[in-house]
């Protein structure tokens, strides 16, 4: 069974091992995600090398996705590792506690973000360990904000904080995020997602640092925006400009702006990163209850159903994958249930397929193979491609025709891995283009992914293995060629 949807599993504990991630990869894993909010920069190293050795012996090229920690602000320690706290409690936390070693108590914690209570006024909301407790701020004074429990519960050692409706002023990128980036590109992570961007330039800067930690080994990362701040909305459309792709990253946003306005803002970015030619990936909680059990809940179905059905270009796994219980089990409930929504009747054509406007050559080509795919109902689109461009635009647009990417690039292959309904194979480019098309229908048989008699509409570009440079197509029976 062919799945359209990708796969985003992040790795830890659970599945740092050369067997697992060989199960995982099978399951239909399609990026791992290494999370640098854990663990030291030899660990990842170390899980990026296992991943690459994974993909090796199941024979697929899988991405690697380095997500940077950003300005989460967080509590310091407790002397006990935790507190209790109940409603109508106060508690202070203190900027300064902490700086000669002091432990957190019932009474206060220490900040890791010495800016905070600049950023807070009396009566605004702040919410622990992703709004299960809730604190009300009384009053500031210098480097202590006093509080009253709100919602009480047990605070343990380094939880996050938000302050609801957002505008802390922390920047996107800490200096770890910057030795870390340097960490990823030491071992060529595909995707470098920010953590906390706020607007365009946050995402500027941390691609030009990005490019220049990647330029000794000639690698270029394609960059992530992780919505999960309120200021991030309304620069939504900017943000998605300075980017590749987003991830709707529903744990902090959450936070930020209310669990109920979640859903519809998933709809509205998946959208809007596609009418931008922007990838889109699906985070967070997906199969939460799949930690702890081996299978998951009903909501917890329909929500990644329901992700697929908006249109989104990939789901993805948190702890469910990186420490819980069922890695493996998690990706094939999750594949599985990527392919039925797939198969659903409201997983249509989109409606506003007619009315796109075209602007450049490989765009058209892109756009006029996917009209003639639809109403011609061939088996395949193949695009011979270098750059992995013309497959995007291709998978922009709901149509349920497979989509083939064969490049001469591991880069391109690793690359399109996130684009939903496009799947590589590795193709050298060599000779006229009858000749290469000769191979690449060689290549579809041999795979089984077609056969003899199939029509299948290919692109590429003449002359051949330029970037970008897509301005052909043409419509194939398979076995009459040649
Ligand atoms: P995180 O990002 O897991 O790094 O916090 C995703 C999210 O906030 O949803
Ligand atoms: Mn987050």
């Amino acid at each position: 069974m062919s799945r359209g949807t990708k796969i985003v599993a992040t790795i830890g504990p659970a599945s740092t091992d050369l067997n697992v991630l060989i199960r995982m990869i099978r399951a239909g894993v399609d990026v791992v995600r290494l999370n640098f909010s854990h663990g030291k920069a030899q660990d990842h190293i170390d899980r990026a090398n296992l991943v690459r050795q994974a993909a090796a012996e199941c024979g697929r090229e899988v991405a690697i996705m380095a997500d940077m920690q950003g300005p989460k602000i967080r509590v310091g320690k407790f002397e006990g590792g935790k507190i209790d706290l109940a409603k109508g409690d106060k508690f202070i936390l203190d900027a300064k506690w902490g700086e000669n070693g002091e432990l957190g108590n019932q009474e206060r914690v220490g900040l890791d973000y010495k800016n905070l209570p600049n950023d807070l006024r009396a009566g605004d909301h702040l919410l622990l360990n992703d709004g299960l407790i809730v604190l009300v701020v009384d009053r500031i004074v210098s480097n202590e904000i006093y509080t009253t429990v709100k919602i009480g519960g047990e605070l343990s050692n380094n939880k996050g904080i938000n302050r609801q409706g957002g505008g802390l002023t922390a920047p996107a990128l800490t200096a770890k995020d910057m030795e870390d980036i340097k960490t990823a590109m030491s071992f060529q992570a595909d995707f470098l997602a920010i953590s906390f961007p706020k607007n365009a330039t946050d995402m500027e800067m941390a691609r030009q640092l990005a490019n220049i930690a990647g330029e000794p080994y000639g690698h270029k990362p394609q960059m992530i925006a992780k919505i999960e701040r309120a200021e991030a909305i309304p620069a939504l459309q900017e943000i998605l400009n300075a980017s590749d792709g987003i991830m709707v990253a529903r744990g902090d946003l959450a936070v930020e702006v209310g669990n109920a306005a979640v859903p519809a803002l998933q709809k509205r970015m998946i959208r809007m990163a596609r009418d931008s030619n922007k990838f889109a990936i699906t985070a967070t909680q997906m199969m939460e209850s799949m930690i702890f059990n081996a299978v998951p809940t009903r909501a917890e179905v329909s929500d990644v159903a329901n992700a697929v059905l908006d249109g989104t270009d990939a789901v993805m796994t948190s702890a469910e994958t990186a420490s819980g219980r069922y890695p493996v089990e998690t990706v094939e409930m999750m594949s599985a249930v990527c392919i039925e929504a797939e198969l659903s009747e409201y997983n249509k054509l989109d409606a506003d397929f007619l009315n796109v406007r075209f602007t450049r050559i490989d765009q058209s080509i892109a756009y006029g193979a996917l009209f003639t795919a639809h109403h011609l109902r061939v088996k395949a689109i193949v695009a011979l491609t270098e750059s992995g461009s013309t497959p995007l635009w291709m998978s922009r647009h709901n149509i349920d025709t497979p989509i083939f990417a064969l490049t001469p690039s591991v880069t391109t292959q690793r690359k399109v891995s996130l684009y939903r309904n496009v799947r590589s194979h590795y193709l050298v480019q060599q000779g006229t283009s009858a000749e290469v098309l000769k191979q690449a229908e060689d290549l579809l048989v041999a795979e089984g992914l077609a056969k003899k008699g199939d029509m299948i509409v290919v692109t590429w570009g003449s002359p051949m293995g330029q970037a970008g440079g897509t301005n052909a197509l043409k419509i194939v029976k398979i076995g009459e060629f040649s």
